[in-house]
């Protein structure tokens, strides 16, 4: 059977029939879905251990009636989208880029989604509401990148992404476009030669920013769709969410960042958690982040380095948040290596260059 005739998941029923949840969860599961959107591809079940209680892919797409608790940190819209949203669709936070946001579904919900609150509701943006959107763009010759986001903007018709790929390519200053999308992975059968011949441009770069949280994510078939965006001239990069019972230990960190340079995929981010509801099941503390990020440092190659992020609440941006191995004090510099050794170093700028071979 091939994986475009098996339906994708939705309801606690569905998912008990496919065997990835225990006819007791049914009940629970439906809850969830009545107040967050729910959905499984085929992809993702064939990628479930139902004999693990623990399986790290179902903990992030099979609902749980954690989902349902919220606690007093938590935020309806964590990384202030409200604040910096423009135009329908447009979130304009850099001078530089914007996000574009053509509507809000995607093929599965990840149960810790920052846009929990808005992702599967909604038709997306009309065809007016897209052109203020260009318009708006095309109105500020600073926005050098658009990043397109939702939901997944990468389950639109290989049609309507052609057509937001020419008409954005009809903008001179923008230079940079960047597609987030988890399709490659959870629908790896997607990606067509017509999605990868709407994806290209031939006025602007086009990077992929694949959202991957774990190493099983990358099948065979994810690192061929992959491999046929990469073939085709686009580059990929990835972003990992830091997530509790899922890669928060190094061994799977380390087999992630791997697994995605293989398939020539950039480690870009490693996010940290952002405060969404319902999502304190997966937090972890920054400091396990920090240690974790020491770790990679030591026993990966440097292209396999993710930066570790966090996106400051109310929409203040994306800061590096370390782990720091510098330290710049009144009496000097010291830097710790990946063992945990702490060395002094000298910036011992000359008062008059000294030249070696006696010539001034
Ligand atoms: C994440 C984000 C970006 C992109 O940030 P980079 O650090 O360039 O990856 C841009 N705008 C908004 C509003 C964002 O949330
Ligand atoms: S794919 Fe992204 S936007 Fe969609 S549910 Fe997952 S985290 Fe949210």
């Amino acid at each position: 059977m091939t994986q475009q005739k098996r339906k994708t998941l939705r309801t606690g029923a569905d998912l008990v029939a496919a065997g990835v949840a225990k006819p007791a969860q049914a009940a629970a599961i439906d809850r969830v879905a009545a107040r967050y959107a729910v959905a499984v591809t085929p992809a993702v079940v064939d990628l479930i251990d139902p004999a693990d209680p623990a399986d790290p892919i179902a903990r992030q797409f099979v609902p749980d009636l954690a989902e349902l608790a919220m606690t007093r940190d938590e935020l309806l819209d964590p990384i202030g989208d409200e604040a910096h949203a423009k135009v329908p669709g447009i979130v304009h936070r850099y001078a530089d880029r914007v996000l574009l946001k053509p509507h809000h579904a995607c093929p599965v919900y990840c149960r810790f989604c920052f846009r929990r609150e808005v992702v599967g509701q909604g038709d997306g943006l009309t065809p007016a509401q897209l052109g203020e959107a260009l318009d708006y763009i095309r109105s500020d010759a600073r926005i050098w990148e658009v990043i397109l986001t939702g939901g997944d903007p990468l389950i639109l018709s290989p049609r309507r992404i052609a057509e937001v790929t020419v008409r954005l390519g009809q903008i001179v200053h923008v230079k940079v476009l960047r597609w987030h999308t988890r399709v490659p992975v959870v629908a790896p059968e997607r990606v067509t030669a017509e999605l990868v011949a709407a994806l290209k441009s031939t006025t602007q770069a086009v990077y992929i920013g694949l959202h991957a949280n774990h190493p099983r994510e990358l099948t065979p078939a994810a690192r061929a769709a992959c491999a046929r965006l990469v073939d085709a001239g686009l580059v990929m990069v990835s972003q990992t969410v830091l997530l509790r019972g899922v890669n928060d230990d190094v061994e799977t960190l380390d087999q992630l960042m791997r697994a995605l340079v293989e398939a020539r995929v950039k480690p870009y981010y490693l996010h940290h958690l952002d405060r969404a509801p319902g999502t304190s099941h997966f937090r972890t503390s920054i400091v396990h982040g920090q240690r974790l990020m020491r770790q990679l440092r030591g026993r990966l190659s440097g292209l396999a380095q993710p930066t570790y992020v966090l996106d400051i609440p109310g929409g203040h941006g994306k800061m590096p948040i370390g782990p720091d191995y510098l330290d710049v004090t009144e009496a000097g510099i010291s830097i710790t290596d990946f063992q945990g050794v702490t060395h002094s170093y000298c910036e011992c700028v000359p008062e008059q260059a000294e030249t070696t071979d006696g010539k001034r």
